[in-house]
This record gives structure tokens, C-alpha cells and sequence, in this order.
């Protein structure tokens, strides 16, 4: 080996460990090289690094016109929503205790017919978000649902975020496939509540998720009785993938990419599923 490639070979192996060091966080604020200008809402700092992932945030919701400034989400009213709280938690302690940083901590992936090990994107929330957008308890939530033609039934919706115009579309697609009918009766939607055996609010609450026919669904509970959350499941799925794309076009992701399958349930939530369009 000549002294050239030694030289090139010893400055590959620091810039790797370099890289290695650091956290994923700063690795995106240094691919993020967006600013944002925020003085007309009285905010004094006018430009800030923004995280991939607030990014993420910022453009899916535009309804909120949300800014993020110093580790915080800020709504208009001056909401500070914290975007990584910086704890290093296990796989529970993100579904129990889900920062908007935690939200990203896996890979929504439309290409598996089967999902990895322990990868439920998307099952873990914010609440303090969700509650920020949707409302902070039932009543709230119920004055911005209106009712969504789904198959012969209304289906409460949020009209927030454009949820409830999305679930409208989804619905007149898969009205073009009869084949799918039988498969599309609403089983749930708006149900204020937390997730059995949990604190955790269901996405039920928010009136941004809807629950097919529960007659060809599976539940990784009920094809796996008496399951922890860390226990090997077996995995079981009856809702056609035709289906399941239509929703996820139109910013829905499904239950049934989930480790813990729940493959009725469909959640409107454009920051994951859109999130290589909205970069
Ligand atoms: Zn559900």
C-alpha cells in the first residue's frame, strides 16, 4: 500500500467514526439547512435549523402554519409542543410516552407484505399534538366532525387538516371496485377513549381514523391471546392490498403494516405516509 492510499484510508476511518458519534438528531440538523422567518408572529429569533422530522410536521399540517424554534413546535397561538424531549426510551416507554421525534423512530414501508420485529410507525403519538390539533377532550373533538358518505353510511370525521375531504376520496375511489364493498362497512370511527389495557388516547379520539369490517379483519391480539407487546406474533391479513393503497394515496396509514397488526384500522396521518413528497 503506497502512502497515498494509507493517508485517504486513515481520513475514511475518522470521518466514519465521526459520523457514528453523533446523534441522529444532529446528523439532521446538519442535512437540514431550512430557515424559517417567524417575526411577524412576534417570535424575536427570525431563523432556525429545522430538524428533517419537524419538517416533516410543518409541511403536512398546514392548517396550523406550526414553526419550530429552539426544539420546539410553536403553533400561532404561541402552543409550544417540546420536539424531542432528549430520553433515551425503550419500545414501550415510546408508545407510552411518544415525543413528535419518537413519532419517526421507525420506517412506515410500503413494500412489506409482512412487518419487521417491533416496527409499528405510526402506532406511537404525541397526545400533546394530537390534542393541539384535534381538540383536548370529546367535546372539542365532536364540533369539527362532519359526516363523511362511506358506503350507504355517515361516517363522523374531522374536518381538520382536510382529514375528513381525504377520507371523502378514498371512499369514491374504492366506490369503483365492488368487489372491495364487503369489506369497507364501517366498524368505528370517532370513539373519544383510551387504547384497551393502556393510558395511551386512542386515534379513534381524534376523529382521524376508521375501523373497516371487522368480519374480515385480524387484531394481533386476537390471533395471538395473552400476548405482551414484546412476545414473537404470528401475523394474519384478509384486507386486500388494493385496498389498503387507495388509503395510503390519499394520506391514511394501516394498521396492518403494524407488528401489532390491527388491520381494520386505517389513521389519517400525512406526516408519515407523504413524507419523501414532502421534502
Ligand atoms: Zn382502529
Amino acid at each position: 500500500m503506497n502512502k497515498t492510499m494509507r493517508i485517504f484510508l486513515i481520513f475514511s476511518c475518522l470521518l466514519l467514526i465521526f459520523f457514528d458519534n453523533m446523534s441522529d438528531k444532529q446528523i439532521y440538523s446538519i442535512l437540514s439547512s431550512d430557515t424559517i422567518d417567524v417575526s411577524e408572529n412576534s417570535i424575536v429569533v427570525n431563523t432556525d435549523t429545522i430538524p428533517l422530522f419537524a419538517k416533516k410536521i410543518i409541511k403536512a399540517y398546514l392548517d396550523f402554519d406550526i414553526k419550530y424554534l429552539d426544539n420546539s413546535l410553536i403553533f400561532s397561538d404561541g402552543t409550544k409542543i417540546i420536539y424531542d424531549d432528549g430520553k433515551d426510551k425503550s419500545f414501550i416507554e415510546k408508545l407510552d410516552n411518544c415525543d413528535i421525534e419518537d413519532m419517526f423512530s421507525m420506517t412506515y414501508d410500503v413494500e412489506r407484505s409482512e412487518p419487521l420485529y417491533l416496527n409499528d410507525c405510526g402506532r406511537g403519538r404525541c397526545e400533546a399534538f394530537f390534542k393541539k390539533m384535534y381538540g383536548n377532550n370529546e367535546a372539542a373533538v365532536r364540533k369539527n366532525l362532519v359526516p363523511v358518505d362511506w358506503f350507504g353510511q355517515k361516517v363522523p370525521f374531522t374536518k381538520i387538516n382536510g382529514a375528513a375531504d381525504k377520507l371523502g376520496k378514498v371512499a369514491s375511489e374504492l366506490s369503483q371496485h365492488p368487489e372491495f364493498h364487503k369489506y369497507l362497512k364501517n366498524a368505528s370511527s370517532f370513539y373519544w377513549r383510551k387504547i384497551k389495557g393502556t393510558n395511551r388516547q386512542s386515534a379513534h379520539s381524534y376523529g382521524i381514523a376508521i375501523d373497516i369490517n371487522t368480519q374480515y379483519s385480524n387484531y394481533w391480539l386476537w390471533s395471538n391471546p395473552k400476548s405482551s407487546e414484546k412476545d414473537k406474533l404470528k401475523y394474519e391479513n384478509h384486507i386486500p392490498h388494493e385496498i389498503v393503497r387507495v388509503f395510503e394515496k390519499y394520506g391514511f396509514i394501516w394498521g396492518g403494516r403494524w407488528y401489532h397488526f390491527d388491520t381494520m384500522h386505517f389513521e389519517y396521518r400525512p406526516e408519515i405516509l407523504n413524507s419523501e413528497s414532502l421534502l
